[in-house]
């Protein structure tokens, strides 16, 4: 499957906010938007200024978005039509349902740094859902369910780390209980957009797709 391999703090440079696509090192003076807070490329630190088109405007916030769920255009738009099947809103489906991805949970629930470090711990099956092994990133976590780390797994070292560390931080959202002693949590709730931390106009995506 096709998957983006340049450097992913070209994708917060061209975007212009934080994705946090790299763990700690986001919150550290290491990030590169805040070394170069100008878009990647020969051109980026003498870019024209122009205003940008109503267009424009609504793809950058839908290419946000997918860049920090990491997906690719098919993968989002899969996503997309199922957010308008869904009740509801279907921006606020759009984001709820992104945020159910199990690669995505494993990460609020701070067993990886980042959401790429989580993807790779879902493939490499280390992670249990239900009690059974499951290695695909996309499935849709429901509430009540439990995800765990394997036995075999609890002690490698960087989900050690990435435990401890977002226990420090106490990052974990309210719809999500987790036991860092068993290395596993639960999913309480659905999330609901408020409890979605991401400065994101969702309706702008819903209108770049209606149009
Ligand atoms: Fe983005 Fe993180 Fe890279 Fe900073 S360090 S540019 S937040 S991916």
């Amino acid at each position: 499957m096709a998957r983006y391999t340049d450097p992913v703090c070209r994708l917060c440079r061209r975007e212009k906010i934080k994705l946090f696509l790299k763990g700690d090192r986001c919150y550290s003076d290491k990030c590169a938007i805040e070394k170069r807070p100008f878009a990647p490329g020969q051109h980026g630190p003498n870019a024209r200024r122009n205003k940008m088109s109503e267009y424009g405007i609504q793809l950058r916030e839908k290419q946000k978005v997918k860049r920090m769920y990491g997906l690719l255009e098919k993968q989002f738009r899969l996503v997309y039509a199922t957010a308008t099947r869904t009740k509801g809103k279907t921006g606020e489906n759009l984001l709820i349902l992104l945020e159910r991805r199990l690669d995505n949970v494993v990460f609020r629930m701070g067993f990886a740094r980042s959401l790429a470090e989580s993807r790779q711990l879902v493939k490499h099956s280390h992670i249990l859902l239900n009690g059974k092994k499951c290695n695909i990133p996309s499935v849709l976590v429901r509430r009540e369910d439990v995800i765990a780390i394997r036995d075999k797994s609890k002690e490698v070292s960087s989900i050690k780390e990435a435990s401890e560390s977002s226990e420090r931080k106490g990052l974990t959202p309210g719809w999500l209980n987790v036991d860092r002693n068993k290395m596993n949590g639960r999913m309480v709730d659905l999330p609901t957009r408020d409890q979605i931390m991401i400065p994101i106009q969702e309706q702008l995506i819903v209108e770049l797709y209606s149009r």
